[in-house]
């Protein structure tokens, strides 16, 4: 088997005396979606932002293509290119239009040509939708839109894997369902993706391996979603579902 793109072993994160993370282990497989779902504080996000480097872990080690990147001495300029993050919040700057906050990156940091870069954002904004979006600015974007264009702008860097932390739950309900079909477009296409939702369906519809946590750990890894939001293996799991069933 292909070694994976993303391994986490034995990972242990601390702040102060609350064990966000506890001796996570998790492969991430070149094409693979893998979904982590739990209830609110049980280390989601930390998982995700020690995995870019945005918080350090205290043990274990982060593998990405091999390499170990939560060492001291890891260029995360470097890394931070092969690994596209998405946050709840858009953070587009307000004083540049749609096409020059997806340009930033490629031109300021990879020093891309203007010209060749431009031409993959238009063709990366038609297909999220907002090819007519490219010279407004975030203000005259709907949040919907600006979360496509923040999508957009973590694609501009050609990152070996995307990072979805909640994109969706500051979203008007309307809105969500145009942000999650491109997500399950990227994935149609092959994109290895690690995402944290609180959207059931929509993890059951796009995930290969759904990952579940409680209090730092890791309760329950599927490669069934269907089976698992069907009939979870573990009673934690089970009882986190059912308060998204209505019945
Ligand atoms: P989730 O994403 O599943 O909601 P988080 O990863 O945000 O959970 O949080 C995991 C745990 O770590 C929680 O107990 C939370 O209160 C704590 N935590 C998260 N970020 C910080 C921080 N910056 N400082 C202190 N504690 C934090």
């Amino acid at each position: 088997m292909e070694s994976p793109i993303l391994t986490l072993k034995h990972v242990n994160k601390y702040y102060g005396e609350t064990q966000a993370l506890a001796d996570i282990q998790l492969d991430v497989a070149k094409g693979e979606v893998v979904t982590i779902i739990g209830q609110s504080g049980c280390g989601k996000s930390t998982a995700l932002r020690c995995i870019n480097g945005l918080e350090e872990i205290q043990s274990g080690s982060i593998l990405l293509d091999g390499k170990e990147i939560a060492a001291a001495g890891t260029n995360w300029k470097e890394v931070r290119q092969k690994i596209g993050m998405v946050f709840q919040k858009y953070d587009l700057f307000p004083h540049m239009t749609v096409l020059d906050n997806v340009l930033l990156a490629p031109l300021k940091v990879q020093k891309r040509k203007k010209d060749e870069a431009a031409e993959e954002a238009i063709a990366l904004l038609k297909r999220v939708g907002l090819e007519d979006k490219a010279h407004s600015f975030p203000r005259q974007l709907s949040g919907g839109q600006q979360q496509r264009v923040a999508i957009v702008r973590a694609l501009m860097t050609h990152p070996e894997i995307m990072l979805f932390d909640e994109v969706t739950a500051a979203l008007d309900p309307e809105m969500i369902r145009e942000v999650l079909n491109v997500i399950l477009d990227l994935a149609k296409d092959g994109m290895t993706m690690l995402i944290v939702t609180h959207e059931m369906a929509f993890a059951e519809a796009v995930s290969d391996k759904i990952v579940f946590m409680e209090k730092g750990n890791i309760v329950e890894i599927s490669d069934d979603p269907k089976a698992f939001f069907k009939q979870p293996q573990s009673q934690r799991a089970n009882e986190f579902i059912n308060t998204f069933r209505f019945q």
